[in-house]
């Protein structure tokens, strides 16, 4: 899919976060389902298994959404696609692969770094 404007953007933004709550309701639903139950230690072991997987899953998802709500309000407020940190526009190509960028390349780049 190529995106050619911020209304393309905002349609792929708006869905992906749709998609993002729909599979965090349900893992919470299922992650309390499970509680109480396995009757078998291979079972239990699996089912902390697929919770710890469940929670850094689950972690990432909510992190990825709210990042998706933040680049919403920016496309709101017209700062859509300008870096937060050095204030220049983030390549088209950038946004087009990931939507919820809030750095430049570069700047991404130094703050990964960093870390
Ligand atoms: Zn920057």
């Amino acid at each position: 899919m190529v995106i050619r404007s911020e209304t393309q953007l905002r349609q792929m933004l708006e869905s992906e976060r749709t998609r993002l709550q729909v599979i965090l309701k349900h893992s919470g639903s299922r992650g309390n389902e499970h509680t109480g139950y396995g009757n078998h230690m291979a079972d239990d072991a699996t089912e902390a298994f697929d919770q710890a997987m469940d929670f850094s899953v689950r972690r990432s998802l909510e992190d990825t959404s709210r990042e998706i709500d933040h680049a919403l309000s920016k496309l709101d407020q017209g700062i859509y696609g300008v870096c937060e940190s050095c204030g220049i526009r983030v390549d088209w190509a950038r946004l087009e692969a990931k939507p919820e960028a809030r750095l430049c390349i570069r700047c991404q780049q130094r703050s990964d770094f960093g870390r």
